[in-house]
């Protein structure tokens, strides 16, 4: 396998830290939870370190790469393989609907099965990505390389420095677990920063209302409603919440402190200080 590309320049602008530690790939794709009944996505296959180690595992994978240049070189990495199917598309702008086909013509029952999602990210759009697949409920776990600082906010508890909207956007889809902190090193070119990889497996609620053709989660009242509160509430951190909450969230001072008290907070907590299950109660009765 040509493993390190050698006339591939690698582009910084999109994200391109490949990783070059086989250990590292065989640990990644042996802690992913998958099994040859698996269909797997792979979000930027790169030049296809990881993905050969998905394929030795797992039924099938699509693998999405933006980078039209990698195309030939992934293409001969993976030739010894009939379980994979490489898409030149940036991810975030591709119709998932193609990946569905593509993987229904591989056995895959849109109305049964669901995908399993690995991948080193591309940290320049880690947010999104995320977010994308946290939303989509063909998706049921993750497993994902984010720079470590990302994965720390991911997985925090409240009351921490790293608790926040990221936090409690996971932890409203999904479990989430660190799996291992990943030195630089490991990386082509190498990072600035360490990496670590994080497991998801989506609640049972966000998976099977896939069948349900209206379901779209950010177009309801409740999660809509929700979020707005939690936005507004670390809009402004270092305040209390109370006052985020009355400058930015426009909620009336007099309701506010009527909802504390019923709610039993008090009226000096931070955002950082409630957990998803507060913020639940809070936006239901400021609705
Ligand atoms: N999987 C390889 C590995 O682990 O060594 C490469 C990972 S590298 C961190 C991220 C990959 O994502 C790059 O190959 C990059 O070209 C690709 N990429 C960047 N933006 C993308 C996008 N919007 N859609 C699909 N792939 C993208």
């Amino acid at each position: 396998m040509n493993f390190r590309g050698k006339n591939f320049k690698h582009k910084h602008s999109l994200g391109q830290n490949f990783i070059i530690d086989e250990f590292l790939l065989e640990d990644i794709a042996d802690e992913s939870h998958i099994t040859k009944d698996d269909y797997v996505l792979e979000i930027g296959p790169g030049n296809g370190a990881l993905t050969r180690c998905l394929l030795d595992r797992v039924k099938y994978v699509i693998a999405v790469e933006i980078d039209r240049s990698l195309i030939p070189l992934l293409k001969d990495n993976l030739k010894d393989y009939d379980n994979a199917t490489i898409i030149n598309a940036d991810f975030l702008n591709y119709d998932f609907m193609n990946i569905l086909d593509e993987f229904s013509l591989h056995g895959f029952n849109k109305d049964i099965d669901h995908i399993k999602v690995v991948a080193n990210l591309p940290y320049y759009i880690t947010s999104m990505i995320i977010h994308n697949l946290l939303i989509n409920p063909y998706i049921s776990e993750m497993t994902l390389m984010v720079q470590k600082e990302v994965a720390e906010r991911i997985v925090a508890t409240h009351g921490g420095r790293d608790y926040g909207i990221l936090t409690l956007s996971c932890e409203y889809f999904a479990k989430t677990e660190l799996l291992m902190v990943v030195s630089k090193e490991c990386f082509m070119p190498i990072p600035k920063v360490d990496s670590a990889v994080v497991h998801f497996v989506k609640y049972e609620n966000f998976i099977d209302l896939k069948n349900d053709e209206n379901f779209h989660i950010e177009d309801k009242d409740e999660y809509k409603k929700l979020f707005s509160t939690i936005k507004a509430s670390f809009s402004q951190r270092r305040k209390k919440l109370i006052n985020s909450l009355s400058n930015v969230g426009g909620y009336n001072k007099t309701v506010l402190t009527s909802a504390f008290t019923k709610l039993n907070f008090d009226e000096s907590v931070r955002a950082e200080d409630l957990s998803l299950e507060d913020y639940r109660k809070l936006s239901n009765l400021l609705s």
